[in-house]
């Protein structure tokens, strides 16, 4: 059997078995075939009992398998780094045991089972900051992204009460008609949580026995030391005075106007001169367009 025909029964192989969890493409450009399959725990088709998840992007060099397949991870989900790192260092090691034979079921049931087996989120708390202990009640959002129930409980309470008080704000006609929706603190999507049943979860562990903040000498130096560099910074223009920028005025101008070899791009305060409004709004002018520029 030629390499060739091997490869393409691997692959027909995956396809039979993972059905639509494995998506497998081929580009043209660099001659190479893309594997994609996102993993989860076995959890006996109980879907809201898997905490987390990865995606597995796997290359096919032209000469595999008689070389290794290149295997990236993406959007590890309850998974912190180390995690994800000893999942790359056992995927290097089946990479190098399996050279010359197919690889990719291996792989993707070697990250299954060790998903399987660390079920439990390994990353930390966007709100709180702790990981999560034994016994702690916590929640998967849609997004799989991890809250103690307690800490998502009052981001969403704080979140809708600072929404309502900005909507009073507002006149009438400004005013929304959709109401409040919850979204995920981490990455924004909009979720839906039973708000009463996270009311009554409990601190978090490592919150409850955190110890109770204190000003240490070590901290007053520290500050001292920032306050110092943030007036440095200041006085060279480095830090950006929000209030300050909203009540510039912005000045279209054209740059013909100034002649196009004026080449000095930061004329700065160091020749006496306060910068004009003219070059003020250029520079203004440059940033809202640079900024579109790299979209
Ligand atoms: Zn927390
Ligand atoms: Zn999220």
């Amino acid at each position: 059997m030629s390499l060739n025909e091997r490869v393409q029964e691997e692959l027909e192989a995956l396809e039979a078995i993972l059905m639509d969890d494995i998506s497998i493409t081929y580009d043209e450009q660099s001659c190479l075939t893309l594997i994609k399959s996102t993993i989860f725990p076995s959890t006996a088709n109980e879907v809201n009992k898997q905490y987390v998840c990865v995606t597995i992007e796997v290359k096919l060099p032209e000469d595999y398998p008689d070389s290794e397949p290149n295997v990236q991870l993406r959007n590890p989900r309850g998974l912190d780094d180390s995690t994800v790192n000893d999942l790359y260092k056992s995927i290097k090691e089946k990479c190098t045991e399996y050279l010359g034979q197919p690889v990719i079921f291996e792989l993707i049931e070697l990250i299954r089972e060790s998903l399987t087996e660390s079920n439990l989120p390994t990353c930390q708390c966007a709100v709180c900051l702790y990981g999560f202990s034994e016994g702690d009640s916590f929640t998967k959002t849609q997004c799989f992204h991890y809250f103690h129930s307690y800490c998502l409980y009052n981001h969403l309470e704080t979140t809708k009460r600072h929404y309502q008080e900005e909507q009073e704000k507002l006149p009438a006609w400004q005013k929304s008609t959709k109401g409040f929706q919850a979204i995920c603190p981490v990455c924004r999507e909009s979720i839906n949580c039973d708000v009463e049943e996270l009311k009554t979860a409990l601190p978090p562990k490592d919150l409850e026995n955190a110890q109770n903040f204190e000003v240490t000498k070590d901290l007053r130096v520290l500050q001292d030391r920032m306050k110092q560099l943030f007036s440095y910074q200041k006085s060279k223009g480095g830090i950006i005075d929000v209030e300050a920028e909203e009540n510039k005025l912005l000045l279209i101008t054209e740059t013909s106007d100034n002649g196009s070899t004026d080449t000095n791009e930061d004329p700065g305060p160091s020749d006496g001169a306060l910068e004009s409004d003219a070059q003020r709004g250029q520079r203004f002018d440059y940033r809202v367009s640079s900024g579109l520029n790299n979209r």
